[in-house]
């Protein structure tokens, strides 16, 4: 080390260095800064999308989506509806700001199309660049929302177009940046599918209870009826007749109403996907052409009448949706469509069946077999021939399956808590670990009394910081994660978009503790990945013997200021656009050295590498004067609520040793420690207690003592006097 060496110079220097690289920042920042919007849709930007032969129709009024038609001889067919994602969806990414995608849906739930219309996702700012991004989501056409859209490896799940499940493969380094966009995706369009497409509106069809595959028992018509798996309604002629009472079509049926009596229709339910509703009721070819024509997760309801009445009439076209029936639960409808069953029900012992259809209910429809729902026959009496009145009433059969065969859903494979079950492996090794750091500083005592341990122990926590946290678990934490959280609690989104990333919850969730404890060191000087990769550098260059520089006292305390600069600079630029602040939070090269590795256009590998190199020569350099998270800490730090570092009554008059030790020039000459620059590399706390490193006790080893000259610690940064244990000791 050159103490002071060339110091007015280099200081020159570095404070010019320092003012070019924020002037640069600040208007790179600014040159982008016009506040950004998320891309708007309109007609004329539509057009341009669905030229001729397309027609884009206009706005609908009740929910922001267009409609685009297609001209196919005289008729017009629905082709899509294309809306953003941000109308109905607006899940923050990692900035905070939501992606926002434009989304071709056609009638049946497909997609049509899917864009990105605007991002800023750190990741894909200037990071891999939108390439990734824009590869992911061109996966999306041609898949559907019946499906379950898995992220997965294209190595590993193949794409099964078609099927129940269908994979995409992810991105690299983007994991929980594509897991928010496949969310929003889902759920955007899950909203207009329920909206326009006659999807149901109820629950998430992936969160529902399940029918069971499994159970099947014989059963003839007294015990299928009996169990409840048949729900039956009667209504005679008289329960028809009293509901038009009082309208003008009472008593138009004389038939009726000369025999009140009758039956009027008895109608049945069951639920046909049950084995034991559908195998007892159905025919062995019938069942199995009916398994042969849905999918999984879809529902056949099965309805069987006799009476006069039919709740299908004679010009029921078949496969098509009923006009007498309708199926609803929560008071909402669900679409049943004819699945066109041809064959005779085997006797069972049932009534006489004057008609029987079995109906489908496709899975995204949301339907929830454990509640119930119901089926709701429309009996129409009319009046009049030229313009007839028709009046209409509903008789409802409610229809439930009993629990016992039911299943509880699957655990939600697209939300934040799958992605933590996922990630368990990496949950456990990094709480392990931050237990076992957390431990270690409690009781320093056995780090500290050995030099070297001390000097084996912390570089190899550092390439466990630098390895897993950072390389692997991509858990650096950065400014960034401050800006967006910001920036969604001024835009009042929620901040769940947080918990897709585990590592980084528990990271942040440790350090905010760790500040009460034992200030900003503990991050800074174990858990930062690039803190630890400057560290590991600058061992690399003792080792090679490159020169080191320690910057005159009250330089250094200027340029430790600039830091806080550094912050304030990023909050106001996220605050003015999330296009400022993506520009902004480029100060820190943790996106370059860590989540990137270096793999990165030249000018961020240049400013990262030089800020790595920078430390060799003077340590931690970025830490020290630049970093803005370190900033943040440090102003978060002043909630400490130990001064835990020991001090001696000679520490500072006269004795200089430890602050001369201390590579981050965070003790003063008064001995006082300042806790906002303290690494908490543990160095002067060693030294402390080193017979032959603190000089007090090298003199009392030799039988003198060192005359301590009184001071007040109490004046200036940090200073509450240790207590007389830790001085004894
Ligand atoms: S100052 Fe910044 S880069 Fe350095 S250790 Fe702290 S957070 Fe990491
Ligand atoms: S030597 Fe002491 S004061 Fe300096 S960084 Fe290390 S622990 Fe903190």
């Amino acid at each position: 080390m050159i103490p002071n060496a060339g110091g007015r110079r280099v200081a020159l220097a570095v404070a010019s260095c320092l003012r070019t690289l924020l002037a640069s920042i600040a208007l790179a920042a600014l040159t982008g800064a016009a506040p950004s919007r998320a891309a708007v849709l309109d007609a004329e930007r539509l057009r341009a999308l669905f030229p001729a032969p397309y027609v884009v129709g206009e706005k609908d009024t009740t929910i922001p989506v267009w409609p685009v038609f297609k001209q196919n001889g005289p008729a017009t067919d629905l082709v899509c509806y294309v809306f953003e994602s941000v109308d109905f969806a607006a899940i923050p990414g990692f900035s905070g700001t939501p992606i926002n995608l434009l989304i071709a849906l056609d009638p049946n739930g497909q997609y049509l199309d899917v864009r990105v219309l605007s991002q800023h996702e750190p990741v894909f700012v200037d990071g891999l660049g939108e390439e990734p991004l824009f590869k992911f989501v061109a996966q999306y056409p041609g898949l559907s929302l019946k499906q379950t859209i898995k992220i997965g490896s294209g190595t590993t799940q193949p794409s099964r177009r078609g099927s129940t499940n269908a994979y995409v493969d992810g991105v690299a380094k983007a994991t929980a940046s594509v897991r928010i966009l496949n969310q929003s995706l889902l759920a955007a369009s899950l909203k207009v599918a329920r909206s326009k497409l006659g999807f149901s509106a109820g629950k998430d069809p992936d969160q529902v209870v399940r029918e069971r595959g499994d159970v099947y028992e014989r059963m003839d018509w007294n015990r299928l009826v009996e169990s409840g798996l048949v729900r039956h309604i009667a209504l005679r002629n008289v329960d028809i007749e009293r509901a038009f009472a009082g309208t003008d079509v009472e008593a138009t049926d004389r038939e009726a109403a000369a025999r009140p009596g009758d039956s009027f229709i008895d109608l049945y339910a069951a639920m046909a996907t049950l084995p034991s509703a559908g195998r007892n009721l159905l025919s062995e070819p019938a069942y199995r052409s009916m398994n042969a024509r849905i999918d999984a997760g879809d529902h056949v309801l099965l309805l069987m009448s006799s009476g006069p009445y039919s709740f299908v009439p004679d010009d029921f076209v078949r496969a098509s949706v009923p006009d007498r029936l309708s199926l609803k639960q929560d008071g909402l409808p669900i679409e049943m469509r004819d699945l066109d069953l041809d064959a005779e029900l085997p006797a069972v012992g049932q009534p006489r069946l004057d008609s029987w259809k079995a109906f489908r209910v496709i899975s995204a429809a949301g339907l929830d077999p454990g509640q119930p729902m119901d089926v709701a026959l429309r009996v129409v009496r009319s009046k009049g021939t030229v313009y007839p009145e028709r009046v209409a009433r509903d008789f409802t059969l409610t229809f439930s399956i009993p629990q016992r065969y039911l299943v509880a859903p699957p655990e939600d494979q697209k939300g934040w808590r799958a992605v933590w079950k996922a990630r368990w492996p990496e949950i456990a090794v990094l709480v392990a670990a931050l237990a076992a750091l957390a431990a270690v500083l409690a009781r320093q005592h056995a780090l500290v009394s050995d030099w070297r341990r001390l000097h084996i122990a912390r570089p190899l926590f550092l390439l466990f910081t630098l390895g897993f946290i950072g390389w692997f678990a991509q858990a650096q934490l950065s400014i960034v994660n401050l800006v967006a959280l910001l920036q969604a609690a001024v835009a009042h989104r929620s901040w769940t978009f947080f918990l897709y990333d585990p590592p980084t919850v528990i990271l942040w969730a440790f350090v905010l503790a760790s500040l009460v404890v034992w200030g900003r060191g503990t991050f800074c000087g174990w858990l930062c990945p690039f803190g630890a990769l400057q560290e590991l550098a600058a061992l690399i260059g003792r080792a090679l013997r490159v020169p080191t520089v320690r910057l005159r006292a009250p330089v250094d305390r200027q340029l430790k200021r600039v830091k806080y600069a550094a912050l304030a600079f990023i909050l106001l630029a996220a605050l003015w656009s999330p296009l400022a602040g993506d520009r902004a939070v480029e100060i820190e090269p943790f996106k370059t050295a860590i989540t990137l590795v270096f793999a990165r256009s030249w000018p961020y590998v240049l400013y990262a590498g030089a800020l790595v190199l920078g430390g060799i020569v003077i340590d931690k350099f970025f830490c020290r004067y630049l970093c803005p998270l370190g900033a943040g800490l440090a102003l978060l730090g002043q909630v400490r609520r130990l001064d835990w570092i020991a001090r001696r009554a000679e520490c500072g008059r006269p004795c200089q040793t430890c602050r001369h030790r201390c590579s981050y020039q965070a003790i003063d000459a008064a001995g006082r420690i300042d806790y906002a620059e303290c690494f908490q590399c543990m160095d002067c706390v060693a030294i402390l207690r080193d017979d032959r490193r603190c000089a007090p006790r090298i003199l009392l080893a030799k039988g003198r003592r060192m005359i301590a000259v009184a001071v007040d610690r109490s004046a200036g940064p940090p200073a509450r006097p240790a207590s007389a244990a830790w001085s004894a000791r």
